[in-house]
C-alpha cells in the first residue's frame, strides 16, 4: 500500500496533468489535433538524430509501431512532418517538422497555464521544481527499467574533447552544437 506522501505526489501530479491537458486541449482544438499527435509532433521537434524514426517515437510513447504509423502518417498528411531517407542506410526513414509543424508546437507547447504559473514563482522555486522531477523522472525510469530518453549531455557515452568539439562514443560521430540538449532514445545515465 502506498504511504501518505507518495498518496499526495500522485495527487499533485495527477491535477496538474489535468490543467495542462485541458489548456493543451483548447489549442489541439484549434489546430485540428489529437492528443496522440501532439505528443508525437512534440517528441521530434526535441530529439536528436538518432532518435527521430518510426520505432524511436514508438518507444517514448509506448504505443505499437502499427498506432505510431498511423499518427505519423496523418502528421504527413497534413503536412506537419516529411520523411528523410538516412544518408547510410536507404531503407530507415528519419521523420522532421516542417515549418508548419515548428508552427503549431510553438504556439502549442509549453501551455499558458505553466508559463503563467512558472512567471509567477521566484528562481529559486523554479529550480527546486525542476531538481525534484529530474530526480523523479530518473528514479522512475530506472524503477521500470525504461529506456531513459534523456538529454544528450548528461549521457555517458557524450565525450567533450574541445568546448566546441563533442562526440558520441557509442557511434563515434561527432555531435553538432545543437544536438546537445536535446534527447536521445540511446543515452544512459552515467551511473
Ligand atoms: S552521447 Fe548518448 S545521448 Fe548523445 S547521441 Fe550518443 S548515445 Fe545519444
Amino acid at each position: 500500500m502506498a504511504d501518505m506522501k507518495t498518496d499526495q505526489v500522485y495527487q499533485y501530479l495527477e491535477r496538474i496533468s489535468n490543467l495542462l491537458r485541458t489548456d493543451t486541449r483548447r489549442t489541439m482544438v484549434e489546430k485540428g489535433l489529437q492528443p496522440v499527435q501532439l505528443e508525437a509532433l512534440h517528441y521530434l521537434s526535441h530529439c536528436n538524430r538518432y532518435s527521430n524514426t518510426p520505432a524511436a517515437v514508438a518507444d517514448f510513447l509506448g504505443l505499437t509501431k502499427g498506432t505510431v504509423s498511423q499518427t505519423l502518417g496523418l502528421l504527413e498528411n497534413v503536412g506537419m512532418i516529411e520523411k528523410l531517407p538516412d544518408y547510410k542506410d536507404r531503407r530507415m526513414v528519419h521523420l522532421q517538422l516542417t515549418s508548419r509543424g515548428n508552427k503549431v508546437i510553438a504556439e502549442t507547447i509549453p501551455p499558458k497555464s505553466l508559463q503563467m504559473a512558472m512567471e509567477q514563482m521566484t528562481e529559486s522555486d523554479q529550480d527546486s521544481v525542476l531538481l525534484a522531477l529530474d530526480k523523479m523522472l530518473k528514479a522512475m525510469q530506472g524503477a521500470n527499467q525504461l529506456r531513459t530518453f534523456g538529454v544528450c549531455k548528461t549521457c555517458r557515452h557524450h565525450q567533450i574533447e574541445t568546448d566546441d568539439q563533442h562526440r558520441c562514443a557509442l557511434t563515434g560521430e561527432y555531435l553538432k552544437a545543437e544536438d546537445i540538449d536535446k534527447i536521445c532514445r540511446e543515452h544512459e545515465s552515467p551511473a
